[in-house]
């Protein structure tokens, strides 16, 4: 049976260069990166090199402001734990967004528990925050913005040059949750205007298990794991050297060639156009044009889309409801309620979520295999029914 992975907003795949420039450092270059003996010493190089390239890809000042962390859970948690124990004497107010990954959410959901203060913005029906609101939102006591580049579960793209020009008229840090963006999207940190960023390995087709947070030079952060010196006295532990080593490469390949995978686009909205043409009452999810050009998020009407993975699964098809952290509970997704979808829609809702690895071929798989799924799964549904 034909294989068809469409659950990379989930995870990619890793690059073979990638694993190949990892090998080495699992095998014979096993020193300790902080021994300064001869098995250490090309540890150190290889994680010098690959700072170097996780700068380059994020249009960095300077390698310094780059710190590895375990993944963008990490970096999103340092980011936002980090800023609101350097600046508790100057307020506790943080401003953020509904349609946050968990990450983030559960991060502030905790401080708001220790007591921070939080503001969840909202969204509109396309999952983009309103700048007015943004603006009215921020007191003398906001010490941090948090609003993500690219919403994982629609792929909707914030207007995030705007927002950090909001955030640095009224001297409030500017972070953003990047994991999505970076690899997908041409943007470089000092145009962005961001004080701090996270992005992670496993998306961007390294490893997993290893992340980075960019914080710009001066930026007052409170370090969060404590130990020895290492990451320049950021974040405390033996180095995964291997692990830094394939996300360099992952970083390395990525800004080379996003023009190349933007090129995705035009295979998801071929899926599309094969979806809608062949399926009644169906619905995109998130803007229409503001969009990672990889995701494609649509309800069928009157469906639960539990039932519609588990049937395209038996099929080969991996899909998702959205986001991986939320799956398992038949709660529906934070995401779509928050951009005030109806109840017959946002259950039914499904995440194709494309890669490089995808061909034409394995669209029209898709567009051929749905079709008589979900006509099968609406003649049992007694929503479609009363329709
Ligand atoms: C995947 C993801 C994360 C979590 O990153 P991990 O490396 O898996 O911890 C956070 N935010 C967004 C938007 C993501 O897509």
């Amino acid at each position: 049976m034909r294989k068809v992975y469409l659950d990379n907003n989930a995870t990619t795949r890793m690059r073979g260069e990638v694993l190949e420039a990892m090998l080495p450092y699992c095998k014979d270059i096993y020193g300790n990166a902080s021994s300064i003996h001869q098995f250490g010493r090309p540890a150190r190089k290889a994680i010098d090199g690959a700072r170097a390239d996780v700068a380059d890809l994020l249009g960095a000042a300077s390698a310094e402001e780059i710190i590895f962390t375990s993944g963008g859970t990490e970096a999103d948690n340092f980011a936002i734990k980090g800023v609101v124990h350097a600046l508790r004497s100057k307020g506790n107010h943080i401003i953020t967004t509904a349609i946050e990954h968990q990450a983030v959410l559960n991060t502030c959901k905790f401080l708001e528990k220790e007591g921070c203060k939080v503001t969840y913005l909202s969204v509109d029906k396309h999952g983009i925050i309103n700048l007015d609101e943004l603006k009215r939102a921020i007191t003398d006591k906001t010490i941090l913005i948090t609003i993500m580049y690219a919403n994982n579960e629609i792929g909707t793209i914030e207007p995030i040059e705007e927002i950090s020009k909001i955030a640095k008229e009224k001297g409030v840090y500017f972070h953003t949750d990047a994991i999505q963006a970076v690899g997908k999207l041409a943007f470089k940190v000092k145009d962005i205007n961001a004080d701090l960023l996270s992005m992670s390995g496993h998306k961007i087709y390294g490893p997993k298990g290893i992340g980075a947070i960019y914080i710009k030079k001066g930026t007052k952060i409170t370090q969060q794991t404590h130990g020895g010196h290492h990451e320049m006295n950021k974040r405390a532990g033996t180095e995964n050297v291997p692990g830094i080593v394939g996300l360099g490469k992952a970083a390395k390949l990525a800004k080379k060639e996003i023009p190349e995978e933007y090129k995705i686009k035009d295979l998801r909205d071929y899926l599309y156009k094969g979806i809608t043409s062949n399926i009644e009452d169906v619905r995109l999810n998130g803007h229409p044009e503001k969009r990672l050009p990889n995701t494609l998020n649509i309800s069928f009407t009157y469906l639960e889309g539990e039932s519609i993975i588990l049937n395209l699964d038996m099929e080969g098809i991996a899909v998702s409801t959205g986001s991986a952290c939320t799956s398992g509970t038949l709660e529906p997704s934070h995401v779509l309620t928050a951009m005030g979808v109806d109840a017959v829609n946002t259950q039914g809702s499904v995440r194709f979520s494309l890669g490089r690895y995808n061909t034409k071929e394995d669209m029209d798989y898709v567009i051929e295999t749905l079709p008589p799924i979900i006509k099968r799964l609406r003649t049992m549904s007694p929503l479609y029914d009363k329709k």
